[in-house]
Parts: structure tokens; sequence; C-alpha cells
């Protein structure tokens, strides 16, 4: 376990008012001595998320979530204990102590995203080499321009076995470390690139981390679409493609869309508020975390059998929380 002072710990929590916090995420409504809101994490129409300003806590009556403020950020932004301590620390505006705190499980996830930062930089770079260029020319083709590319960070894996895994062994990183990323997985031979001739789309958090990537085949070759699994920092069914910068779109709508390539032609086209699902199916978690950013989500689907089911779907999962839906209809 981390061995956080706890001096530390009270003034942390001594700077911390939870209403204040919880609010940043919550429209908290005040009822007596308490507050009370919709549950961020669980579906509801009538609030029975109530935050205690005596005892500094918060606890649903619905669901059953609650703790302290540090639980809170935890279980809100999906991270480890340390990491939920140094995000209200630097809301403190406090200093976190320089080390004896960091436990294994965090600093895992800190090199993970190290080495996803490291790989996206890599698949783009090479992509821009003349080696690379049959990606550059595939997202050329498909109507992308270069300004909107290095935007998303875009990419492409190259045609070998190992390129990647030399690269990141060149910059230092361990195999195990790889391994845990996904980007790299041993087969009998040896350990191999996951990755291989396609192009790559990097996944990346409303905090700006690089958590996963999307990789598409060039032609009609099956898969067409692999994706990272389930890492340490990456589960596909809480994550937003694109949130990142939709939520700074100054809009207080989002406009949903199917796929990856759907949202990244949305904003060039200026929507900027265009997101997608990771994953193939729209989850609870996903619902909930979109309805935290916007009031009304706009479901752009294809008007083919696949995207109808999936719209049914959306609709269903939005009906669960207070926020507006529409859908345009589309000519043609
Ligand atoms: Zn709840």
């Amino acid at each position: 376990m981390p061995s956080l002072s706890d001096s530390f710990l009270q003034e942390l929590q001594l700077k911390t008012d939870i209403v204040d916090l919880i609010s940043s995420y919550v429209s908290l409504k005040k009822r007596g001595n308490t507050y009370v809101g919709l549950c961020p994490f669980h579906n509801e129409k009538t609030p029975s998320f109530t935050v205690y300003e005596n005892t500094q806590s918060f606890y649903c009556f619905g669901c059953g979530a609650g703790g302290d403020g540090v639980s809170f950020m935890r279980k809100i932004e999906n991270l480890d204990y340390i990491d939920a301590v140094k995000v209200l620390a630097q809301r403190a505006g406090m200093q976190m102590p320089d080390d004896g705190y960091d436990d294994s499980l965090s600093k895992k996830r800190r090199v993970i995203l190290q080495i996803n930062r490291e790989t996206a930089r890599f698949y783009h770079n090479y992509m821009m080499s003349e080696q690379g260029k049959v990606g550059l020319q595939y997202f050329l083709n498909r109507g992308l321009s270069q300004k909107t590319i290095r935007h998303f960070g875009l990419g492409y894996a190259p045609n070998n076995w190992d390129e990647l895994f030399k690269h990141l062994k060149s910059k230092g990183y361990n195999v195990s470390d790889m391994l845990a990323a996904g980007v790299v997985r041993k087969g009998e031979k040896g350990y191999y690139d996951y990755f291989r001739n396609r192009v790559m789309t990097p996944i990346i958090d409303v905090r700006g981390n690089f958590i996963a990537f999307g990789g598409r085949v060039l032609d009609d070759s099956k898969p067409k679409y692999i994706n990272t699994s389930d890492t340490l920092v990456y589960k596909k069914t809480n994550e937003v493609f694109g949130l990142n910068y939709a939520k700074d779109s100054g809009k207080d709508s989002l406009i949903l869309c199917e796929g990856y390539m759907d949202v990244i032609a949305m904003h060039q086209a200026g929507f900027t508020n265009a997101v997608a699902g990771c994953g193939t199916a729209l989850t609870n978690e996903q619902v909930r975390l979109l309805s935290r950013y916007a009031k009304e989500i706009i479901l752009v689907y294809d008007n083919d059998e696949a995207g109808q089911k999936a719209l049914n779907k959306a609709i269903s999962l939005f009906d669960q929380v207070d926020v507006k839906i529409s859908i345009p209809t589309l000519s043609g």
C-alpha cells in the first residue's frame, strides 16, 4: 500500500470541499443540510445521490456508491488511489511528496501511458516517412487533410514483424511493460508487433492520455479492424473517442457517430463536438460519460440495418439518463 503521511492527507481533506468537487461533475441542489443530484454512477431520472457537507462524504441510495472525496475521484475518473490523490492535490494547489508513495500499479499505469504515447509518435512519424506513405495515401484518399491527420495523431503501423518492438526497446522500455500496453505480443518465435500494416488511430481520454489504438487494414482483408484489448489504462466499455476535443468545442451538445473515421471527418468539417463510443456496442457507462458533458446528444448513425439497430439501442440507453436526444433525418 502507498504510504502518504497523515498530515498530507489531512491538509488535502481540509483544502478539498466535497460539495465543490462533486459540483463540477453533478448538478447539485441543496435540500436541508444535504445536497442531492442525479447519480453519476448509475442511470436514474430522479435524484438519489446525496452529498453530506458536514461529514464530507457522499452516498447514493440507488446503487450504494459512497465514500469521501478521494473515492469519488477514483470512481468518476476511473483512477487508482494515488492518481486520485494527485488530481485532488493539484486541484488544491498542493505539492505531492517526492517519493515513498508510489505503488507499483500506479507506476505500471504510468509506464503504459508513456509507451502508448511513444507508440503513437512512432506510427505517425513512420507514416510521414518514405516507407509509410501507403498509410498517408490511405487517409488522403479518404479526404482527410494533413492538418486533420496531425490533429488526431494518425499513423501507420509498419508491414514488418517487430519494427515497433525494436523501437521501444531502443527507448529503454522493458518487454513486460510493452506486453501490458498491448502493443506487443509474444508468439512462438518471439515478440512481435500487434498492429502491422494498418492505419492507426490513437484513442485519447479526456485527460489527454494515450490509452489505446484502433487499427484498420488498407484493403478489404479481414479482420478489418483490430483494437487494443482492455489493459490497466483502457476499458473499452468506459471510453468515448473524440471526447478530449469535443469537450472543448464550446457547444452543449455532442454528435454521436458510429466510427472513429466518421468522427474525424466531422471534426474536419467543423463539427468539433463529434464523438464515438469505443468498442462495437454503446454501453451504459459511455452514455453516462456523454451525459456529463452535454445537455443534448445528436445521434448520427448509418442508414443501413446495422446502423438502425445500433440507433435503437442508443435511444433506449439514453432514455435512462437526463439528456435530450435528437435524430437528424438524413436525405439520400
Ligand atoms: Zn447511484
